[in-house]
């Protein structure tokens, strides 16, 4: 299996699928991105769909971290979103995301998570 490195608290990286979600279902995927309740929660996953076009960038927060996502190993902006959950803490209010870019310059993959406070 390929290492999976940390680049910060928040920044994976792997030459491979990184996500449980991912390593579970991208080898199999077939559409760009579909819901599928997995491990208790909604995750959106699939072959890959840009930033700008993920169904979850009705989140303003989540979006805009989407959009600005590069690649961990090659920093090129040419990614797609391959993973993606988001929760709303209930005491809270606060939301808590988690998603995965494959590059399509080099073929890393980066996986982000993310607690907006
Ligand atoms: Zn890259």
């Amino acid at each position: 299996m390929a290492a999976i490195e940390d680049l910060s608290n928040s920044v994976r990286r792997s030459t491979a699928p990184i996500l449980s979600i991912t390593r579970q279902f991208y080898p199999f995927d077939t559409e760009p991105c579909t819901l599928t309740h997995f491990q208790g929660q909604d995750w959106y996953h699939g072959t890959g769909i840009t930033p700008q076009t993920h169904p979850a960038s009705r989140f303003p927060v989540l979006f805009s971290d989407l959009c600005s996502s590069v690649c961990g190993f090659c920093a090129s902006p040419q990614v797609l979103v391959v993973a993606l959950q988001t929760c709303v803490n209930p005491m809270s209010g606060d939301l808590y995301y988690d998603y995965e870019i494959v590059c399509q310059t080099c073929g890393g993959f980066t996986a982000f998570a993310y607690a907006e406070n």
